[in-house]
Formats: C-alpha cells, structure tokens, sequence
C-alpha cells in the first residue's frame, strides 16, 4: 500500500505522466489514524502555465478527433478502473476514512460514468431551424467550449473528480483537475489510468495544492473559458465574484436537505431511508438529510425506530473493516463544526436521541471518529435546521399541516435535495411539484442517478452534472444562418 503511494506522492499528472512537482509540499493524512501517509506538491505559477498551454495545444484535435474516438478511449478508461477498483479504493480508503467497500463502489460508479459519458459522446447532433424568411436556413451547432479547470472536494474523490472529467472528456475538452488538498491521491490515481486508455498527453492534467493558491490561479488564467467547481457556497462564491473575467462557471455547492415523512408514509421504509442518507459517508454528503420533518402523529413511533436503527450502525477503519456502515470523518474541521451544531441545538432544547459522542475504544483514539447523531423536537432557529453541517449529526421536529411542512422545508437558502416519504398520491404530487430544489426523491433516497440531470438551486448552485444535460454544460452554442438562396 505504501508503495502505491509512494507512486502518487509529490507528483503532479501532466503531459501523459506523473511527474514530481516544484512547489512547497503539503501533508497528506490517513484519517482513521491520524499518520501522514504522503504528501503533495504545490504546484508552482509556471507549472500551472505549462498545463495550460499543453491543453491549449491539444484543444483543437481533440476535439475535432471522431466522436467515436473519444468514446472509445472513454470505455477504455472505463474498463480499467472497474479492473483496478480494488487497489483505487484502497488509496480512497487511506485518504479519505470511508470503508473500503463504499470506496470501491464509489469506484465502480466512476467506471460506469465513463461508460455512460462514451455512449453519449456519439450522440451529440446539432439542429436545423425553419426560417420565416425563405431562402435561409438556420444550423445550431454544438462546440466544445474549451480548456476547462476541474475543482473538486474531498468527500467523493472519485465521482466528482470523474463526472466533470468523462463530460469534458466526451464533449471534446482538455481538463485540467485540481482535487481537494485532502484527497489528491486518488484523482492522480484515475488520471494515470486516462494515459494507459489511449488518452493523449495534455488532455487530462491534475495540479496538486491548496484552493487559495491553485485552484484560485486556474479560476483567474485567462486561457481557461470554463470552471466546474464542486465544493462549499463559500468558496462558489468566492470564485464567481472573484473570477476576473467572463466565463463558463458550474458550480455544485452546499445545501442543508431536508427529509418529510407525512402520516401516509411507510414507517419502516421512512427509518431505513433517513439512517442512509444521514450518516452514509459519516453525512459528509452535498445531499445528506441534515434535517427531518415527521408529522406528529407518526412522530414517537418514528423517533423510536430511528434512534435504533442508528444505534446499530458500525463504525470502524475503513480499511480494517471494509463492510463497516461508516468509517472516520475525512478531516478535523467538519468534525469540529458538528459538535458546534450539536451543542448549539442541546443548548437551545433539542433532546439528544443517539450517539452525542466519538465512540469509545481501541482503534477510534486517533482517528476523526464520531456516533452518528440524532436531535429531536428541534426548532427552526438550531444551526442543525438551517446550516450545512456535512457530518453525522441529524435534526428532527413534529409538523402538523403539509403546508407548515412544504414551507419548512422551502424556507432555506439552499435548494439541492428534498426528500420525502408518503403513500399519498395527491401529498406526492404536491411535493414533486412544490419543494423548490434541484432533486426530489420520494419514498426511496437515492436522489442522483448517471442518466438525469443533478444540480441546486438557490444558494446550491448553478449548472448541472450528469445525464445529457451534464454533457451540454461543456459546449457552446454556434447558430449558422444560411442563406442559400433556394425559395421554391
Ligand atoms: P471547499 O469549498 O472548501 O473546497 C472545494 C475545492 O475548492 C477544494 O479543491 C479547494 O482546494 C478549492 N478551493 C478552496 N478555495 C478556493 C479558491 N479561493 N479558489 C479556487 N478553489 C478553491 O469544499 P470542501 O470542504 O472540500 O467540500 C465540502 C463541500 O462541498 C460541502 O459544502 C458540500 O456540500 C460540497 N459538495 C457539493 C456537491 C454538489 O454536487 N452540490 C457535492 C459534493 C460536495
């Protein structure tokens, strides 16, 4: 395993291969046990320069290669991740704290991102528009918008690094990759694969260093027409309006999802799908449920159920107990700001339900470990209720009307996810048609699926991932209007 990282360590991925990089180096840790276990370079103002260039170089045939082309290196890329996942999700696993078999499920859910990405990358046509006037012809076509730089976080090292890079990939564009300073190992990991897939150098890069310095380079280098960022509002923030100039900007941000279980709900399926997208990940999931409503008569009951369900839930090192339901936050600061939320909410009433604390034990002394959580009868004003916590700590209140309920939910600056569980049909169709966020999922909690468009609203973002809508983010519009002059 060490060896393997020994491979990674310092290096950056440019021109087809790893290289070591320049610039000041930066720790990276193993979060279940506290050790360092390599460390990345910063990459330097002429190293970035460089990347640039060599992308800028490759734009043109790449982009214009067959589309069958880059579809092919596309299943390529596929084929070699899902051979490799195991080993992929170890370095995951050591990087990052999640058990080893979500790791590599993570894993396989990027090979099959590069398999969908290959099937649409010989799907994108253009179209052809009647003209009022005869004679003329109106041609939309589609082309790749350019070099585009890749931002990513830290809580899926794989899948986020991986959907901008199959999209940009299928589309035609260069990408140059910055990952979370937390998590670099694995995307180099991926792009060593793209070089053995027949992908020519240039046209995947990754840049190691911290957000302030790379990352922030690469949103201000003027031959980058496009940003795909997925991290905090704070930082979407900070790069839309520091952005020194006019440019394609996804941004995936933050939210604070809510769960609402009505009366008609089936109680079982209610517990099992808040246990999952509460703590999956130790909640450090853009869409994990941070808040629940229940309706009051199902309120004790659901209570109940809940808090045992989580009770049951293992908690170890990921890569000693690979089938373990949670591993170790992946760094101190979001374990820190769910104890923040946790406290603000007991000081201000809520009942803790489960967990309240780091689990107790051999094997948990170093390691960013922490029960997952849960607070009732809370009240709008908790940070739990409001705010992004992005750990194991869920809130949970009685509502009485679904109107008070569908207003609760609404009342937010974030707008990514909402779930919800009803047997009703007019309470499903209200919800589907009133909770205003980006992704809706009633009765199950799977809110993101490779063929739908997955994005936020509000203050969660703007532009979309996935599907065929993901794909469209990484063109641009060109409208040809033709007049050829035939007008019988
Ligand atoms: P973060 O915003 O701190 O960092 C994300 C990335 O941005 C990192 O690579 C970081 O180095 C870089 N960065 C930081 N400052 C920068 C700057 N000034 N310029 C350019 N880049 C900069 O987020 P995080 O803590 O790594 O990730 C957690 C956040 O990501 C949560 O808020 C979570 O909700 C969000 N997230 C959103 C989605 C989604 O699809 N909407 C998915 C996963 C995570």
């Amino acid at each position: 395993m060490q060896d393997l990282l020994a491979r990674f360590t310092g290096k950056l991925f440019v021109r087809g291969g790893l290289i070591d990089g320049g610039g000041p180096r930066l720790p990276v840790r193993n979060p279940a046990r506290g050790e360092v276990i390599g460390e990345i370079a910063t990459a330097l103002p002429a190293e970035i320069d460089a990347a640039v260039a060599d992308a800028d170089a490759v734009f043109r045939s790449w982009s214009r290669a067959p589309a069958r082309v880059r579809a092919e290196a596309l299943h390529a890329l596929g084929r070699l991740i899902r051979d490799d996942a195991r080993s992929m999700a170890q370095v995951m696993t050591m990087e990052q704290g999640k058990p080893l078999n979500e790791a590599r499920g993570e894993i396989l859910k990027l090979a099959e991102a590069c398999h969908f990405y290959a099937e649409e990358a010989v799907r994108v046509h253009g179209e052809i528009i009647p003209n009022d006037q005869p004679g003329y012809q109106s041609l939309v076509v589609r082309e790749a918008i350019g070099v585009v730089a890749a931002i990513t976080p830290w809580n899926y090292p794989a899948e986020l690094v991986g959907w901008k890079l199959c999209a940009a990939l299928a589309a035609g564009c260069p990408i140059i990759i910055k990952p979370s300073e937390s998590t670099p190992f694995t995307a180099l990991y991926i792009a060593e694969k793209t070089q053995q897939a027949g992908i020519p150098a240039g046209v995947v890069t990754v840049l190691t260093g911290d957000g302030p310095t790379v990352g922030q380079a690469l949103v201000n280098h003027p031959a980058i027409p496009k940003i795909a960022f997925t991290g905090s509002s704070q930082t979407g923030l900070r790069i839309q309006q520091s952005c020194p100039a006019i440019k394609r900007l996804s941004l995936e941000l933050g939210g604070n999802c809510a769960l609402l279980v009505t009366r008609h709900a089936e109680l079982g399926a209610a517990v099992q799908g808040a246990v999952r997208r509460s703590f999956r990940n130790m909640g450090q999931i853009c869409i994990a449920i941070n808040r629940i409503y229940v309706e009051r008569t199902l309120y004790p009951a659901f209570l109940e159920q809940f808090a045992q369900a989580t009770r049951a839930l293992v908690i170890g090192d990921g890569l000693q107990h690979p089938d373990a339901d949670v591993g170790a936050m992946a760094l101190a600061a979001p374990l820190q700001k769910t104890r923040a939320h946790l406290e603000d909410a007991l000081r201000k009433g809520a009942h803790l339900v489960a967990g309240g604390a780091a689990p107790a034990g051999a094997g948990f002394e170093r390691g960013h470990f922490f029960q997952p959580t849960i607070v009732a009868d809370c009240t709008p004003d908790m940070l739990v209720m409001k705010e992004e916590t992005f750990g194991p700590l869920v809130g949970v209140a009685a509502f009485d009307t679904l109107d008070e309920a569908i207003a609760r939910v609404n009342d937010s600056p974030y707008g990514l996810a909402a779930y919800a569980y009803t047997q009703d049909l007019k309470e499903i169709h209200r919800l589907a048609a009133e909770l205003d966020v980006g992704n809706v999922a009633i009765n199950h909690v799977d809110a993101g699926i490779m063929n739908a468009p997955y994005g936020g609203r509000k203050q969660s973002g703007i532009g979309v991932e996935h599907g065929r809508e993901g794909l469209l983010e990484y063109f641009q519009f060109k409208h040809v209007r033709l007049r050829h002059g035939v007008e019988g």
